[in-house]
């Protein structure tokens, strides 16, 4: 029996992950016809945030890419390295076009029921699961969310922690100085005292960009020293004192970059997804990407009448890579730096994305380690041997 509480499918958290999932249920032929309930506090398009994420294939949702850079630079104290890359191209979203089209998709859909309301748990009762809010229980067969911690996170073995946290301004001028063409991944030339420090910067005309100071580090910085990083940058890099530009837009945020490993299932017939899912990679942050990929999995497993994957980890080798490079973020700042050094100048940057998209072979994985000093990473496996033993 249906009641107007009871769904095939609960969407709980309209963010990255959740907007994903809606579309691609909403897309797929073979789940015509299930019924959604899609909730959050707020069901409205936000711009909070900028996703960026490379890609050497056709990008389903083109339409919505904000602007593309075929050319990647990273800039260090002495040198900069610049490619044109050759397969992959790194692409933009913002968040209030990608969340304003899959929300009025939605809100068309006569599938879709929407809800505003405060999520406050998941349970498995009676056969069913059920999603708890200030609005009341409701209940479906199977529910995605990407809103609350997994139950038992703080329990979740953790060895390693740090936060990427940023602040952006999407900043105009009067004068032609960005050059569109080109993204900055990384500027190191910043100081290092806070952690690992860079500038990224990503321009979208000749007269505006998005510059985003960006630390890894335990703690994050006072809103005062990630303005003073922001205005010192561009006043060095592009000769722009404070009053020579406008701030158009202020972005803001915290990733959590850890070791942890996050369970599939909130419980029984409750799935993870987004940060939730521990889908951010952990020695990058990138999650955009996954996120896509993680949804696609989900939305072509119920369309086969199967439930999601169980298992949404990163293959073991790529987790000791990630769990050594974090080891070096976090206990060797500077040391770190030189190892994205030695990385950009002896790879193609081609290469470097594909390994951080972990597409790549074992042989090529060792001729991207044997670029980088080696010393660091000896230590990092001598201290985490015993994750490494036991699975990563
Ligand atoms: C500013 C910023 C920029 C980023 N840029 C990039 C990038 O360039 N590339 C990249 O790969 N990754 C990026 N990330 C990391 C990651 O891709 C994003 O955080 C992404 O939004 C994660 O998607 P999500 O669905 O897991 O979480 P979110 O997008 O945060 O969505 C979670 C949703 O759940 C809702 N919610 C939470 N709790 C409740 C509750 N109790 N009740 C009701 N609703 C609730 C929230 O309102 C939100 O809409 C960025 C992160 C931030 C913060």
């Amino acid at each position: 029996m249906r009641s107007s509480r009871h769904f095939d499918f609960i969407i709980a958290g309209a963010g990255a992950a959740g907007l994903s999932l809606v579309w691609k249920i909403l897309a797929w032929e073979e789940l015509q016809g299930r019924s959604i309930l899609l909730v959050d506090r707020l069901l409205k398009p936000v711009r909070d945030k900028t996703w960026c994420f490379w890609d050497d294939r056709h990008v389903p949702f083109d339409d919505l890419i904000h602007h593309t850079w075929k050319t990647l630079e990273v800039r260090f104290r002495d040198v900069n390295f610049s490619q044109e890359l050759e397969a992959y191209r790194y692409h933009c979203v913002r968040s209030d076009d990608y969340s304003g089209k899959i929300l009025d998709l939605a809100r068309r859909s006569t599938r879709v029921t929407m809800l505003e309301a405060d999520i406050e748990g998941f349970a498995f009762e009676s056969g069913s699961a059920v999603m708890h809010t200030s609005d009341g229980p409701f209940t479906a067969g199977q529910i995605f969310q990407s809103a609350l911690r997994p139950p038992g996170f703080n329990k979740l073995k953790l060895d390693l922690s740090l936060l990427q946290h940023f602040a952006g301004w999407h900043i105009r001028t009067s004068d032609p100085v960005f050059d569109p063409g080109t993204a900055t991944f990384m500027d190191f030339n910043v100081p290092q005292k806070d952690g690992v420090t860079f500038v990224y910067v990503l321009p979208f005309s000749q007269r505006d960009a998005l510059v985003e100071y960006t630390l890894f580090s335990p703690e994050v910085i006072s809103d005062d020293a990630y303005r003073k990083g922001l205005e010192e940058y561009i006043e060095r890099r592009f000769g722009l004192p404070a009053d020579a530009y406008a701030i158009e837009y202020t972005e803001k945020g915290v990733i959590p970059m850890e070791d942890r490993r996050y369970p599939a299932r909130y419980c029984r017939n409750v799935w993870n997804m987004g940060t939730m899912g521990g889908l951010t990679k952990p020695s990058t942050g990138y999650t955009f990407t996954r996120i896509q990929q993680h949804t696609t999995a989900i939305a072509a497993a119920l369309a086969r009448g199967k439930n999601p994957p169980a298992n949404i980890m990163s293959p073991y080798r790529f987790r000791v890579y990630d769990m050594l490079l974090l080891f070096n973020l976090h206990r060797d700042p500077e040391t770190a730096v030189t190892i994205f050094h030695e990385l950009f100048r002896k790879n193609r940057f081609d290469r470097i994305l594909q390994f951080l998209e972990e597409n790549t072979r074992f042989d090529q994985d060792l001729r991207i380690m044997a670029s980088v000093p080696w010393r660091p990473f000896f230590r990092a496996i001598y201290h985490m041997k015993h994750r490494i033993l036991t699975g990563a």
